[in-house]
């Protein structure tokens, strides 16, 4: 059922009243132009954009993204045309809808399970949201909505339809929210993907959910005590809640823990608001006197704030009844930018107007948007776009410092020699050496967060093939690659066909096995060609024959099924 009068207070919640009758308008026009159209689900259509447009007004979006959430698949899917919209509603709300509607729906055409189309439909989409958030960063948010809401009605679609959606929410849209800082959207898009693509595994953590409720009958007990306890410290704190960790970030951690949920101490995290960043220093020490933190888990946000501009202060004590316990300080406001982010941002930010959604090269925030719509325009093979995206730019990030202290922002495992590509062509043709924190260092040493990082450079010197095993960063690569393109005396050649290799890699057994291993090949784009088991007297051994046209990535691969939980050793072979 589409209740408007649901929609309506929400909004007087949030003391927005004033807006609810140019938007009630906005949905009645909406609900008249998708009039007898009905979803998959059997509902019916306006229930959709209905619920997008909800989800805008809990992000705290304006007026014009929310209406443009009510007409974001008007333009498309009914005969109400764009100018309509734009006679109708002006220019910016018609705006928003055109860049929505231009990014398109990921319509999946029926393929064959194992061919790859689907990468070429998923980064022409890419590409498209790339183009118009750099033109009004809303347009992604109004998206994210969108896709958030047909993740959570996914179950009326075919199984290979929800595999393929899945998917690439997880490897495209939750990172997306995660790097401009909407955990709350993040968490929700991957736990439903993680359902659809994880089944086996995401059943074992609902099982072990039970885990969660003690843990909450735990907290529910504590939280009057520790509400006196930290009260008699003076410390003027304006809530005091806990929030339960995600099933995915739960079992990613689980992962890397051995599957012991009692090594996991912020399964449920103690949320302390307070009201300025003094407090939060004041509480921290309030806490740290009446429980023993536990060394090692203090970690200041507030002085070293995370790239996406997370703050807070975090440590881990052993609370009431000595059981330990995560707890997180922060300020009102810096508790709503890190759930809802930009929208946040926004919400907080004291002149507002359209210019206040552009991606500003200046805002350090930002910059990596500013990067990705160069690149876009400069790769053009389909695979490597999208690997690059995935790796360069929604991979685990450490930021490290020039020496005159901007700040980097990298993938973990990055090496002097991306850091170099990333400040600028010549400076990583010409690299010679690096120092980290003064030292000098290796060229393949990894970079830390918080390393100064200077680049030793030699004129005329020019980047040499072996650097491709040794850096992270697609664009490094794709830089070393000209480079040596272009050196006609380069005695290195490309090959651009297909090269066939195998991997064999000895492994425990286990739930998942296979499916993390083939994830992490064909996150690389290498097509599996078979797969043998031999099973021995001790660990069985897996051996995989792949094919791939980029040799450069192969150790890589190699370093990642490494990683990958349960997996002894890895060998390949190129034929
Ligand atoms: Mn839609």
């Amino acid at each position: 059922m589409v209740d408007f009068s649901v929609f309506e207070n929400e909004l007087v919640a949030q003391q927005r009243e004033g807006e609810v009758p140019f938007l009630k308008n906005v949905f009645h026009f909406a609900e008249t132009a998708h009039h007898g159209q009905e979803r998959k689900s059997g509902e019916p259509y306006i229930a959709h954009p209905f619920e997008v447009a909800r989800i805008l007004v809990r992000l705290r979006l304006d007026t014009p993204a929310i209406a443009a959430g009510l007409l974001h698949d008007v333009a498309e899917d009914t005969s109400v045309s764009l100018e309509t919209i734009k006679q109708t509603f002006g220019d910016e709300i018609a705006l928003l809808v055109e860049g929505v509607t231009k990014i398109g729906k990921a319509r999946y055409p029926k393929i064959a399970v194992g061919e790859k189309s689907g990468i070429e439909e998923t980064t022409e989409n890419l590409r498209k949201l790339i183009v118009s958030m750099a033109k009004d960063l809303r347009v992604v948010l109004i998206k994210l909505a969108d896709r958030l809401h047909n993740m959570r009605t996914l179950y009326a679609l075919t199984e290979d339809k929800q595999q393929r959606i899945a998917r690439e929410t997880m490897e495209i849209y939750a990172p997306l929210a995660a790097r401009f800082g909407i955990e709350e959207i993040k968490r929700e898009l991957e736990d439903l993907s993680f359902q659809y693509l994880y089944p086996k595994e995401y059943r074992f953590i609902k099982t072990h959910a039970r885990q969660y409720r003690e843990r909450e009958d735990y907290l529910k007990q504590v939280t009057p005590v520790l509400y006196e306890k930290l009260r008699a410290e003076d410390v003027g704190f304006l809530g005091l809640h806990y929030r339960a960790k995600s099933y995915w970030s739960l079992y990613q951690k689980l992962l890397r823990h051995n599957m012991e949920f009692d090594m996991i101490y912020d399964l449920i995290a103690v949320r302390v608001i307070v009201q300025s960043i003094e407090e939060c220093y004041r509480t921290i020490g309030a806490l740290h006197k009446l429980y023993r933190p536990l060394a090692g888990r203090f970690k200041d946000y507030i002085a070293v704030p995370k790239l996406n501009g997370y703050q807070s202060l975090h440590t881990t004590l052993f609370c009431e009844e000595g059981k330990l316990c995560e707890f997180q300080i922060r300020t009102q406001q810096m508790h709503e930018e890190a759930e809802y982010g930009i929208a946040a941002h926004w919400f907080y930010a004291e002149h507002k107007d359209q210019s206040s959604y552009l991606v500003s090269a200046t805002d350090q925030r930002f910059s990596w948007l500013a990067l990705l719509s160069e690149w876009q325009k400069k790769i053009n093979d389909p695979d490597e776009f999208l690997n690059m995206v995935k790796i360069d730019f929604f991979k685990d990030r450490i930021f490290v410092f020039t020496p005159k202290g901007d700040v980097v922002d990298l993938p973990e495992g990055a090496t002097p020699i991306d850091f170099a590509y990333r400040i600028h062509t010549e400076l990583g043709n010409q690299c010679s050496g690096a120092r980290v924190n003064e030292r000098i260092v290796s060229l393949d040493e990894e970079l830390r967060s918080g390393d100064v990082v200077s680049i030793v450079i030699q004129r005329n010197k020019k980047p040499s093939a072996s650097w491709l095993e040794i850096v992270k960063t697609n664009f490094a690569k794709h830089k070393i690659k000209e480079s040596l393109r272009d050196n006609l005396n380069s005695s290195i050649r490309f090959e651009s066909k297909s090269i066939e290799l195998d991997f064999t890699i000895v492994v425990r057994d286990r739930i998942g096995l296979i499916k993390d291993i083939s994830r992490v090949i064909s996150i690389a784009h290498f097509n599996i060609v078979n797969v043998n088991i031999v099973r021995t007297e001790k660990d069985p051994i897996l051996k995989i024959k792949c094919a791939t046209k980029d040799r450069s990535t192969i150790s890589m691969v190699a370093a990642e099924l490494r990683k990958v939980k349960s997996v002894m050793e890895v060998g390949y072979r190129v034929n």
